[in-house]
This record gives structure tokens, C-alpha cells and sequence, in this order.
């Protein structure tokens, strides 16, 4: 009932599981997936452009399932948002994220994905800084990513993104063109970073949104970052738009810490 995705993930099915007792059954093993070990952090370089040098990796969270194979996170983010356990998956992740991040050479930045559900916790600033303190890596090495989805996220959240800034961190805002409130939120959302969706990077069509946020990404002063960059034309395409950095397979598939840090020996890094 499975179908065997990119780069070997086992991807489940959209709504296989969905409901009921299956669903109570993710939930039970995921839980017991975070607390024993079964979590694994696989980072995507993310390159210059022009150039296609290394200027960090965005971490992307795997499940070593014991009877499955390694799962992506399309086949329980969904179930861990909906049931909190996002909270400590994402807690582990930056942990994890950070400590490996520490460990690679010069200004390397990690990029960590955080819920919107996260951002709202109170003591998530906390959590940052934490984890910062215990890895040893410098605040501004460290992006968190933020999807729009979150920007009327409610609760601590508009105090917690400024809390983050104040720490040294430095924000992106994910998958972006793909939700209802773009302008807005480049007015009131502190970011220092936007992230192109990859659906607005086209094989072969126009490029006219993509032009268009590198555009804003301009008028704002901020970095602008193509994602699911798959082939030499696009990376040229971006570039001549004025895009900063570039991921995507093109350059690099998301890879284990250890494979990273054999790359990262291998070459020069910015
Ligand atoms: P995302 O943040 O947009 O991450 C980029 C996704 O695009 C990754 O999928 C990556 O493998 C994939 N990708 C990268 N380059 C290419 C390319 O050239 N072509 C194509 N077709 N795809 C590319 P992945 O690893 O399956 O992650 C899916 C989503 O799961 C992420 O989307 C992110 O929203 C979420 N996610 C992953 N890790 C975490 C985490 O630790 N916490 C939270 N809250 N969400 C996470
Ligand atoms: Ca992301
Ligand atoms: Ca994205
Ligand atoms: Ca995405």
C-alpha cells in the first residue's frame, strides 16, 4: 500500500491514514519514535547563486521506522500537528539540528522547519536559546523557517518571532507565494529570508512569480531562496532573476549528517 518516493522514502499515501484506529496507532508509535531514538535529521545543501557553493543545508526530519523503512515526513507531520506531538518532534529536531550544525566548518547556517503549533508555545524563545547554548552555535547560524500559514498564528506568536530576533536568529518565511497572505505579512513579520515555493519554479513555463517575489525580495532587503531547483536551465533562469541561493536535486539531494560531512570535507565552503 506504499509507493517508494524520492531518494528511497517510503511515502504513504494521501489519507491512507487518515482516520480511526490507524490514525490512534501513528500517533502511539510516533510518540514512542521521538522518545526512543527512531527520529533521524537528513540536510539539503542549500547553494549560492551563481556559484554552487555550500552555504548551509536545511534540516529535514526522517523516521527510521522499525518495520516500514525510512519514512518522509509527508507520512506523519500531518499526524504530529494534529495530535501536539509537533511540539517535541520539533523540539528533538533543533536539538538535533543544531548539535550537527556546530560541528561543519566556517559560517554554515542550518535551517530548521518549526509549526506554526511551535511558534505559539511560549517557552519556545526558550527552547532556541537552549539549544543554541548546548550545541555551541552562534545564534545568527541558525535560520528558522516559517511557513505563512502561521503569521496569524495567534497565542505568543508575533512576541515569540521578535523574541527569536532578539536572540540573533534569523527568519525565513517557507514555501512562499503559496499562501492567502503574502503582502501583508512581508509588512509585519520580521523576516530576514524568503523562500520561493517550488511550484512557482516551472519546468519549462513562466517564470513570471518567480520574478516577481525576487522583486519584493528586493524592495524588502531580503535574501531571496529558490527551492525544488531540478535542473541547470532553472538555476540559470533564478540567478538571472536575481535569486540569492538555490536548493533542490539539481545541486543536491537531502542526505544523512555523515554524508553531508563527507561532502563538506570534500569541498571548499563559503
Ligand atoms: P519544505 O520545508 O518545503 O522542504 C522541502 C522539501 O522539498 C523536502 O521534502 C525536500 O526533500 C524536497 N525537495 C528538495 N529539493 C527538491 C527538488 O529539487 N525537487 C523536488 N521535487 N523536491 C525537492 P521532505 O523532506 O519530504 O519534507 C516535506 C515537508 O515536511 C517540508 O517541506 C516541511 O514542510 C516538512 N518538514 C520536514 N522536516 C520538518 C521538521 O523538522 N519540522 C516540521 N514542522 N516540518 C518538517
Ligand atoms: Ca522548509
Ligand atoms: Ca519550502
Ligand atoms: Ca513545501
Amino acid at each position: 500500500v506504499k509507493a517508494r518516493g524520492e531518494g528511497g522514502i517510503e511515502r504513504y499515501r494521501p489519507g491512507m491514514e487518515a482516520r480511526g484506529a490507524e490514525r490512534r496507532r501513528l500517533v502511539a508509535d510516533l510518540h514512542t519514535a521521538i522518545t526512543s531514538g527512531q527520529l533521524v535529521t537528513h540536510f539539503q545543501p542549500v547553494v549560492t547563486l551563481p556559484g554552487g557553493r555550500i552555504t548551509g543545508a536545511e534540516a529535514l526530519v526522517r523516521w527510521q521506522h522499525p518495520s516500514e523503512g525510512l519514512l518522509g515526513p509527508g507520512a506523519f507531520i500531518e499526524a504530529a500537528e494534529q495530535s501536539g506531538l509537533i511540539v517535541a518532534l520539533g523540539a528533538w529536531v533543533l536539538r538535533d539540528a543544531t548539535r550537527e550544525a556546530a560541528t561543519w566548518p566556517g559560517e554554515l547556517t542550518v535551517s530548521v522547519n518549526v509549526s506554526a503549533r511551535q511558534l505559539r508555545e511560549t517557552g519556545f524563545p526558550d527552547l532556541v536559546a537552549a539549544a543554541l547554548r548546548d550545541s555551541g552555535l552562534p545564534p545568527h547560524r541558525l535560520t528558522v523557517e516559517i511557513t505563512e500559514s502561521l503569521a496569524v498564528g495567534g497565542g505568543a506568536t508575533a512576541g515569540n518571532l521578535q523574541a527569536l530576533r532578539d536572540l540573533g536568529v534569523r527568519l525565513s518565511l517557507d514555501d512562499f507565494g503559496t499562501g492567502a497572505s503574502t503582502l501583508s505579512l512581508l509588512a509585519s513579520c520580521p523576516v530576514d529570508q524568503i523562500k520561493l515555493d517550488r511550484s512557482f519554479v516551472p519546468d519549462g513555463g513562466s517564470f513570471a512569480i518567480a520574478d516577481a517575489v525576487a522583486q519584493m525580495a528586493r524592495a524588502f532587503g531580503l535574501q531571496a531562496v529558490a527551492e525544488g531547483v531540478e535542473t541547470a536551465e532553472q538555476a540559470a533562469r533564478l540567478t538571472a532573476l536575481g535569486y540569492d541561493r538555490a536548493q533542490g536535486f539539481h545541486f543536491a539531494r537531502p542526505m544523512s549528517a555523515a554524508d553531508l560531512r563527507a561532502r563538506l570535507a570534500g569541498e571548499v565552503v563559503v
